[in-house]
């Protein structure tokens, strides 16, 4: 049995799907003019999908670039989800933070892991 199962569902090019996501911004946007907190983050994601990434820029803040370094949107991906662990070990603690997040450019959704560990003497 060599029947292949296709999994070119994506949704990510539909045109109510970039509908959606078009109105998740403009509704982030939103919320944030009107000072609701959504939570600040300081980790950059890149997507995995079509290579941008996150960058903060001296001059324009939070902005998305292009694989080659170039600005393409003043804008931050979607974070979906967030979830934020820590622990303690020899004097250490350690960060593991998870994020759901959808790429604004190429709308697709993907997790991405972020650790990191402070030293409790500094
Ligand atoms: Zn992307």
């Amino acid at each position: 049995m060599t029947a292949k199962k296709k999994k070119d569902n994506n949704q990510s090019d539909s045109p109510a799907y970039k509908e959606l996501l078009r109105k998740l911004c403009e509704i982030i946007e939103d919320a944030k003019e009107k000072g609701i907190d959504l939570g600040e983050r300081n980790d950059l994601l890149k997507c995995r999908a079509c290579g941008v990434y996150e960058d903060c820029a001296v001059k324009e803040g939070w902005v998305i670039c292009d694989e080659y370094g170039k600005v393409l949107n003043q804008d931050r991906f979607i974070i979906i989800d967030s979830k934020e662990k820590s622990y303690h070990r020899n004097k250490m603690t350690y960060f593991k933070t998870t994020y759901m997040f959808i790429c604004t450019e190429c709308g697709a959704q993907q997790k991405e892991i972020l650790r990191c560990r402070m030293d409790d003497d500094y």
